[in-house]
């Protein structure tokens, strides 16, 4: 689009801080209104993937990342009594592919500077409750506590999974899964440095292992932990730490020490998910970016990389188009494959790594390690956990995804 947009984002999480950054420097006034007053991560490690490596590059933050955090190459899971359920290496698809285990605060950090840098606005203390349509297609924001904002010609609804706004463009159901985890970050035992490492019992039990990098250029190597967990019985967990500790440590005697390290059940953070796929992503100027449009339970590790991807698809739908209308339908286009498949996938997963069943499990155990004989499912393993399937049977290159040739000419950072 030729013309400066006034936008206004709302959530300045994975997805909000990403797209601020991309419309600021092409030209857009863009204010960004979150919830809390300074601007924070909350949670532990997550895994950033090829495609979410693709969209760091477009915002010129991959190397930066990078040094912070831990190269992942395989993902490994067994039983606690020794059953491989599956052992993916990046490589087996190409040299080199890999994926970056990261602190959420590296994560948030490198956002944040590169949001500063930008030119866009920050409103702090400003959570956003709904919208207000005004004449001329334009809106403003209403703010929690009864204030206003705007005009704006757009408003991005990055909120994440427990969107504020969605409501405005699809009142469609969000379901919340049973199983959420409680989480840590922990300082590193050495255990496995280059893989994200999980052990189960049937898909009730669930320990997670996943090297998180540094926060900070010279702070300390941490790894994330983390508990598979009922979200209904979190008062119980609490009450049973003691037991739950020793449990943990006979179920993995290599975590001991991470569990012995802890002072109580306040040394971990809970987490519950649930699973909302917007059918269409906007509705006149207010559009769904991230966690608002498409949330999932972690259980593919792809929410923060497609909140990265939509931000650049955003931001290439925007710049490519003549109205405002056409630019958020390129949006809506060019994310709806990738979309709809990873959502699909996380929910047909999430019952076979967490629940109460058995036969999903077994099956699991039985197969699932021994399809990688065949090459093509051992890659489309790899191609799903990488981020890179667009279908069943499609997958794209992960510059693809992020939009890379559309944003080449972005303005380069101002720093750089
Ligand atoms: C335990 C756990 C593990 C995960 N592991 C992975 C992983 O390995 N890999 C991966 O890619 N993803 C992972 N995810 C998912 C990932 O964290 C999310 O998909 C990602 O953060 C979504 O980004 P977002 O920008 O949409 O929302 P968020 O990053 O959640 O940001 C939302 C922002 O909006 C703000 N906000 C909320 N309400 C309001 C309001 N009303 N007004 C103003 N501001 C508001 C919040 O304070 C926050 O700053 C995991 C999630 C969980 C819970």
């Amino acid at each position: 689009m030729s013309g400066r947009l006034e936008i206004a984002i709302a959530g300045a999480g994975v997805g909000g801080l990403a797209a601020a950054t991309l419309l600021a420097r092409l030209g857009h006034a863009v204010t960004v209104f979150e919830r809390f007053e300074t601007s924070r991560p909350v949670g532990s490690g997550l895994m950033i993937q090829p495609t979410g490596l693709a969209a760091l590059s477009v915002l010129g933050l991959r190397d930066e990342l990078t040094a912070l955090g831990a190269r992942l190459t395989h993902l490994r899971g067994s039983t606690v009594s020794g059953t491989t359920i599956f052992d993916v290496a990046y490589e087996d698809l190409a040299p080199g592919l890999h994926a970056l285990g990261v602190h959420r605060a590296a994560l948030h950090g490198v956002l944040w500077r590169a949001f500063a840098r930008s030119g866009a606005d920050f409103r702090g203390g400003a959570g956003v409750s709904g919208t207000r349509p005004l004449a001329g297609g334009r809106v403003q924001l209403v703010l929690e506590g009864g204030g206003q904002a705007g005009p704006f010609d757009l408003v991005i609804d990055a909120t994440g999974a427990r969107s504020a706004l969605r409501g405005v463009v699809d009142p469609g159901p969000v379901r919340p899964f049973a199983f959420g985890a409680v989480w840590a970050s922990v300082p590193s035992i050495g255990l496995d440095p280059h893989a994200l490492t999980q052990r189960y019992v049937a898909a009730h039990t669930m320990i997670g292992h996943l090297p998180a990098g540094r926060i900070e250029p010279d702070g300390p190597e941490l790894t994330a932990f983390f508990w598979s967990l009922k979200t209904a019985e979190l008062p119980q967990w609490r009450a049973g730490f003691e037991a739950w500790r020793a449990t943990v440590a006979r179920l993995w005697p290599q975590m001991a020490p991470v569990v012995a390290g802890f002072a109580g059940p306040d040394d971990l953070l809970p987490a519950s998910y649930q699973h909302f796929t917007a059918r269409q992503p906007y509705r006149g100027p207010v559009v769904l970016l991230g966690d608002s449009t498409h949330c999932t339970s972690p259980q593919l590790g792809q929410g923060a990389n497609n909140a990265l991807l939509d931000a650049c698809a955003l931001a290439a739908g925007l710049s490519a188009t003549g109205t405002l209308e056409e630019g958020l339908a390129a949006y809506a286009r060019m994310r709806r494959p990738h979309v709809r498949f990873y959502q699909l996938a996380s929910a047909l997963m999430t019952p076979v790594f967490q629940g109460d069943g058995w036969l999903l499990p077994w099956g699991r155990d039985l197969v699932f390690d021994k399809l990688k004989i065949v090459p093509w499912l051992r890659h489309e393993m790899v191609r799903t956990l990488s981020g890179l399937k667009t279908g069943p049977l499609a997958h794209a290159a992960p510059e693809l995804l992020a939009c890379t040739e559309q944003l080449r000419r972005l303005p380069a950072p101002a720093d750089s």
